[in-house]
């Protein structure tokens, strides 16, 4: 009798512990869409404890929690926008929490000294103030005369700072051992003539050589700026990992078979930044411009700033300039990027690694919304709403290579993500119906 009661104290215990079990957060029932381009899964419970992901389950939910409940609801992972600058992280940081992005990849400025990284990663590394996880590469190496700093004059620009003008491939060896002290994910290489006429030259190809072999003798790939098919042929050739433009590129299957063999042999990632061609249109859209001041999370003064009649001559500049424009009538936006997501269609399908990102910091490219407008250029372009989460959740992290803690909604990871009203695989412009955005496993707070 004593060995029985001794029994069943065994399971009372048991069973107990395993119902009691403690976790800091559960969704429950919700529709999964975990960033792995899986299809989604219905009515499943993501167990939260601490700041990571303990469990994914079907069925009833066990052990107590916090619980949000996600019947009728989407999760797909936090969004990561993987071409940002920024000159005012502490007014930017929030928008792009707001808007869902937890990481992002901030690829130089003129702002970006070692102080202002290192700033930059703290706010990023806390989960109280809402701001995305930062992840940035060195400073632009570039050369005197040549882009950024001449094509976006500032006096920020400092060299050793937030600069570095290459002189002569002799220097380069000892910069780019100076920048690898650093938390960087690679090298910023910027080789392109400009976003838009007048032109400056291009960083000559020896230089672009020497930068990439200096840097894989120091364990870094290379980030390169590279906006048409001369650019990308001269960083390809070098031996270049990771493209952050594809705005101006035309890739023609036969003509450029070597340069795309080359790609996918270098598992190549390319970030398209599509929305700069949106940006170029935006001050001729007043449907756009309207639609920004109904969010009322944008800076009006800047909205206001940017709505300015001489930006539409600008515009129309830089459109007639890239040949969009032949006579007086306004281009669409399919028609300015339609060559560019047919050659990505066909390289993704090969095997490259299109990951998504904006150039945030831009005229019209704005913290947070702008990845969102990413997403449904590229729907526009013809991609799938589940390759195009992917693209901006765990492609994005294998790029910076990340995939073992971020990306995807998976046990074990940490616990970034977005909890959507609307389901996105039906219209990819779902993901602005946001109901809660999690960082680290803490639900951030929103701006309204
Ligand atoms: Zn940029």
């Amino acid at each position: 009798m004593r060995f029985i009661t001794f029994l069943i104290c065994i399971c009372l215990t048991s069973c107990s512990t395993k119902q009691s079990e403690h976790f800091d957060l559960i969704l429950s029932k919700v529709n999964l869409i975990d960033g792995t381009g899986n299809p989604m899964q219905n009515e499943v419970n993501i167990y939260i404890k601490g700041n990571k992901i303990v469990k994914i389950e079907k069925g009833q939910i066990e052990g107590t929690a916090n619980v949000i409940d996600g019947t009728d609801k989407y999760l797909i992972p936090g969004l990561f926008d993987c071409h940002t600058h920024t000159t005012d992280y502490i007014g930017d940081f929030p928008r792009f929490a707001h808007y869902g992005v937890t990481s992002i990849l901030v690829t130089g400025g003129s702002k970006c000294t070692n102080d202002y990284f290192e700033e930059m990663r703290d706010m990023g590394a806390q989960d109280s103030i809402p701001a995305p996880r930062v992840f940035h590469t060195s400073q632009h190496f570039t050369m005197e005369g040549k882009h950024p700093v001449k094509t976006y004059s500032s006096n920020d620009w400092i060299d050793g700072k937030s600069v570095f003008f290459l002189r002569d491939t002799l220097q380069i060896e000892s910069i780019v051992k100076q920048v690898a002290q650093y938390p960087i994910v690679g090298i910023k290489l910027t080789i392109e003539d400009g976003p838009f006429p007048p032109f400056v030259d291009r960083m000559p190809q020896n230089f672009v050589n020497k930068v990439v072999k200096e840097a894989a003798k120091n364990g870094l790939e290379v980030f390169v700026h590279v906006s048409d098919n001369e650019e990308l042929a001269m960083a390809q050739q070098a031996g270049v990992k990771n493209y952050l433009h594809y705005v101006m590129i035309d890739l023609d299957w036969e003509r450029d078979a070597a340069i795309i063999a080359g790609l996918i042999e270098n598992n190549a990632s390319i970030v398209p930044t599509l929305m700069l061609k949106k940006s170029w249109l935006y001050p001729l859209r007043i449907d756009w411009i309207k639609r920004l001041k109904e969010t009322n999370i944008q800076d009006l003064e800047e909205l206001a700033y940017l709505s300015d009649p001489a930006r539409k001559a600008k515009s129309l500049g830089i459109l007639k300039a890239r040949k969009f424009m032949t006579d007086e009538k306004i281009p669409t936006l399919l028609s300015m990027i339609t060559k560019q997501t047919e050659d990505l269609k066909l390289l993704y399908a090969k095997g490259i690694n299109i990951a998504l990102g904006t150039d945030t910091g831009n005229d019209f490219i704005l913290p947070g919304i702008s990845l969102h407008e990413e997403m449904q250029i590229m729907e526009l372009g013809g991609f799938a709403p589940l390759e195009i989460i992917k693209m901006s959740t765990h492609n994005a992290a294998k790029m910076l290579h990340q995939l073992d803690s971020l990306g995807t909604i998976e046990v074990g990871k940490y616990a970034d993500m977005i909890l959507l009203d609307h389901n996105p695989l039906d219209s990819i412009s779902n993901t602005l119906s946001i109901n809660r955005v999690i960082k680290n496993g803490v639900v951030q707070r929103r701006m309204n």
